[in-house]
């Protein structure tokens, strides 16, 4: 949810500034919470001993907040803990652009860049989080409630979206008008996230159904 005294765009800085095409660049707050809430996995990076790292991880967003958890032994985790400065990305490719050229050969996608630093999540916050991580991953899944030493177990971070950038490309085919009457094939060919049928974990008891959450399961435009 907006809050009332937000605007709906971002501010950009001089780091999220787009330089190159910056006609697709987009600080729309919706637009990059739409970006955010699609995707399943983000791309974290940070500096550790003077090298750059990145790691894939889940992600999840509340409001103006984004959520990392995982092991408390985990170093990316256990760095960030401390405030160091990470970059978050976030891409969808919505479909391959095959052009007349090399040059005109491209992708069509959507991808956000966030700029923040985390914060640990304490107290009965963190179960909520670990809860809303599972229903953002899985909607509608039922699992029974946490126990504590699997909380203990857990690390969650807080960064909040203060400095980030959308950049969005959906142009399909942008030849050079000199190439229109080449005998070659041009396109775009659409890629999309499609859920395969259920599979029940072989050790599931017997008598219960799977449900509709799992046979509907879709994820993006699907
Ligand atoms: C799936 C995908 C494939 C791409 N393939 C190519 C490619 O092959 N060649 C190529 O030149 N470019 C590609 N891009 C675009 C690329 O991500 C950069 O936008 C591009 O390198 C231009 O960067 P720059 O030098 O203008 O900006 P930089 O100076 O590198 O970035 C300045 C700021 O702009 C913002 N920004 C830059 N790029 C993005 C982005 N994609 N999403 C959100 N914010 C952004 C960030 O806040 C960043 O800090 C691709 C993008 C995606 C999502």
């Amino acid at each position: 949810m907006v809050a009332s005294s937000q605007t709906s765009q971002y501010a950009p800085t001089p780091r999220t500034q787009v330089r190159r095409r910056p006609e697709r660049a987009s600080y729309d707050r919706q637009l990059v919470h739409s970006i955010i809430d699609e995707a399943i996995v983000c791309h974290v990076s940070f500096i550790y001993e003077d090298q750059p790292c990145i790691i894939p991880t889940t992600i999840l967003r509340i409001d103006e907040d984004l959520y990392l958890h995982g092991s408390p032994t985990n170093r990316m985790l256990c760095v960030l803990a401390q405030g160091v400065p990470a970059a978050i990305a976030v891409t969808h490719v919505d479909a391959v652009v095959a052009g007349r050229s090399g040059f005109g050969c491209s992708v069509d996608y959507r991808s956000a860049i966030i700029y923040s630093s985390g914060q640990l999540v304490e107290g009965p916050h963190k179960a909520e989080i670990v809860d809303r991580v599972i229903q953002s991953v899985v909607p509608g899944h039922r699992v029974r409630a946490p126990k504590q030493k699997e909380l203990d177990a857990t690390m969650v971070l807080r960064f909040p979206i203060v400095e980030v950038s959308a950049k969005v490309r959906d142009l399909g085919v942008r030849d050079y008008e000199e190439d229109l009457g080449l005998d070659l094939w041009a396109g775009t060919i659409p890629l999309r996230v499609v859920a395969g049928a259920p599979v029940n974990a072989p050790d599931l008891r017997s008598g219960i159904r799977t449900p509709d959450y799992a046979l509907n399961y879709q994820r993006g435009k699907g």
